[in-house]
């Protein structure tokens, strides 16, 4: 069990927590110490979880509760917005339900699926966790969002990439699973990012040309040199800052990371899968949730794709799906991984 899912990655935050400016470091600090309070905890979440996706398989319907954790962490706190109420007024939770939605809208429109578990789970989200605290996370029941440090990250809310690429984890979950080490852990973070980058361009109704490609855009505060926390088109160039460090991630195969840090470098390695994405859906051009999305989204559910698949594999069984949407289809894929160096005939 790999819960909960951190859009943070590790090294960034321990990088951040010994800058010497308390100011920079404090929120940093306070986040690492409470992710491993609640990672101490984990194993009671992961069965609070399966319980409550048992109780959620009837319910068919968009169904949404937004909580307030007061700047505690108790979860999920005291409720804010339920599904179809008026706006609360509170930035957090009126985003944290409308991305939630949008998400949930991706997948039922364009996948036909019935929330994160094609069952029907409602969606919970708790705003206002923590003081300071630099991240947001999907626990395997329910979202939980940070209001950031303000000084180097603003509320966690404020992208709905970051939102969807959470949710993303409980879909990819909810299907069987990738283990969240090594490769197969790349191709966990990345179908997050796929499907992050995905929902923002169905809400904005954008084609592949006309995206950022960028994953966490607008969570950085003026002042810190970062477009965002990862770029799908340019992976490596999201930030490059004195306080941040520069942006890790490879866009190749030859600058595999490997570390054992990250899980083995799930946060990293993720831009080679990412850029093949990319590469995929702009070579076929118009809305990559219809063609490319298709692909990962179709991959992800194969029944030959096994919870520790390494790149290969998975872009192997991704041609089998691309043939099925036909030549243009297959031949993109095919030459986005040869882009990437995953696959070399
Ligand atoms: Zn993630």
């Amino acid at each position: 069990m790999s819960y909960p899912y951190y859009f943070i990655p590790p090294y960034l935050l321990e990088r951040l927590s010994v800058h010497p400016a308390p100011e920079l470091s404090h929120g940093a600090a306070q986040t690492l110490l409470l992710d491993q309070q609640v990672r101490t905890e984990r194993a009671q979440f992961a069965g609070a979880a399966i319980a409550r996706q048992q109780r959620a398989r009837r319910t068919v319907t968009l169904k949404r509760s937004i909580y307030d954790a007061k700047n505690g962490t108790a979860l999920p706190g005291t409720l804010i917005r339920s599904e179809g109420k008026a706006v609360s007024g509170d930035a957090a939770a009126d985003e944290a339900y409308d991305h939630m939605g949008t998400t949930w809208q991706m997948f039922h429109d364009v996948y036909e699926r019935n929330s994160i578990d094609d069952a029907g789970l409602p969606l919970v989200g708790s705003v206002h966790y923590g003081k300071d605290y630099d991240n947001a996370f999907w626990n395997g029941s329910q979202m939980v969002f940070g209001d950031g440090d303000g000084r180097i990250f603003k509320r966690f809310t404020i992208a709905l990439d970051v939102i969807a690429h959470e949710l993303a984890h409980g879909v990819t979950a909810s299907e069987g699973g990738l283990a969240y080490q090594n490769q197969s852990g790349a191709l966990n973070e990345s179908l997050s990012d796929v499907f992050g980058i995905l929902a923002k361009q169905f809400h904005l109704r954008q084609t592949a040309d006309q995206s950022d490609w960028l994953i966490g855009a607008g969570l950085f505060l003026p002042g810190i040199n970062a477009r965002g926390l990862r770029s799908m088109a340019e992976p490596g160039s999201a930030y490059d800052d004195p306080v941040l460090g520069k942006d890790p991630q490879p866009g190749h195969m030859r600058d595999y990371v490997d570390t054992e840090q990250d899980n083995g470098g799930v946060h990293i390695n993720s831009g080679i899968l990412n850029h093949a994405f990319y590469l995929a859906a702009t070579e076929l051009g118009g809305h990559a949730w219809e063609k490319a999305g298709r692909v990962w989204y179709d991959t992800l559910r194969h029944h030959r794709l096994r919870p520790d698949a390494d790149f290969a594999e998975f872009a192997g069984l991704s041609m089998e799906t691309a043939a099925a949407q036909g030549k243009d289809v297959a031949a993109a894929v095919r030459s986005a991984w040869r882009g990437v160096g995953v696959l070399h005939d």
